[in-house]
């Protein structure tokens, strides 16, 4: 999962009148899969416009749900077929009875057991684990990662199959480059070889996640980076930085 800084669209409020009028998501759909570079905001994976793209309404818009954030922008998460297949109407939040009943009810009040891709402190208190697994890095958010987990079906063995094999591939690159650090041009080899799979390229998946892994094992292997300048060599992408590393 990645943070998406919907704000950063241009002519926001012009594409939003947009929306409305045709209500239809094929208007934005273009717009949307670029802020991901066509790659799902839940999970990741690539996932062409042209391809199986689908819009997934965080808050559904279902008649018994929220039936007015149809056509709301804001509540679109550009997503895999998977990804949207698996999210139905499930929207739980911790307290039932805040939940809003009409477009007038306060939603702020509602507390989602949901992560969003458009709130940059859900993706900030997440991590992922050296086999991909979605983890949450602060207690109080325990109970959101595990619904949304079991909701998305994010870690089954064929959701997690492609994310594995990429996750074990970077992690052999990463104590590959512990091993044989001291051999400058072996290790720069390595870091050129990380930094090709956290460069945003259409087509290329997990970026954010292999970022938020990268983060973690610096973390995990502190002592026995002493002395190394892989830190610096790290090409992590300007809006991870400000987002993740700066929190
Ligand atoms: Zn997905």
């Amino acid at each position: 999962m990645r943070y998406i800084d919907i704000n950063s669209i241009e002519n926001l409020d012009e594409l939003q009148l947009r929306l409305k009028e045709c209500r239809n998501w094929s208007c934005v759909k273009e717009v949307l899969s670029e802020l991901s570079q066509k790659t799902c905001w839940y999970c990741e994976h690539y996932v062409p416009a042209t391809g199986y793209a689908e819009v997934d309404h965080w808050r559904p818009k279902a008649q018994n749900m929220y039936p007015w954030l149809e056509f709301e922008l804001k509540n679109y998460i550009y997503s895999c077929k998977c990804c949207n297949n698996k999210k139905l109407n499930k929207f739980p939040l911790k307290d039932e009875t805040k939940r809003a009943k009409i477009s007038t009810d306060d939603i702020s009040k509602e507390e989602p057991l949901l992560l969003n891709p458009l709130n940059k402190s859900d993706i900030q208190s997440i991590c992922y684990d050296m086999s991909g697994r979605l983890v949450p890095k602060k207690n109080e958010i325990r109970d959101k990662v595990r619904k949304t987990k079991e909701i998305l079906q994010l870690d089954t063995t064929d959701r997690l199959a492609e994310k594995s094999k990429a996750f074990s591939v970077l992690c052999s690159d990463l104590d590959t480059y512990l091993q044989f650090k001291s051999n400058e041009e072996f290790a720069n080899e390595m870091i050129k070889k990380i930094n090709e799979k956290i460069k945003y390229e259409e087509g290329n998946p997990f970026v954010w996640s292999f970022c938020m892994y990268i983060e973690s094992w610096f973390k995990e292997n502190d002592t026995k980076l002493v002395g190394t300048n892989i830190r610096e060599k790290i090409k992590f992408p300007e809006d991870f930085k400000e987002v993740y590393l700066n929190n």
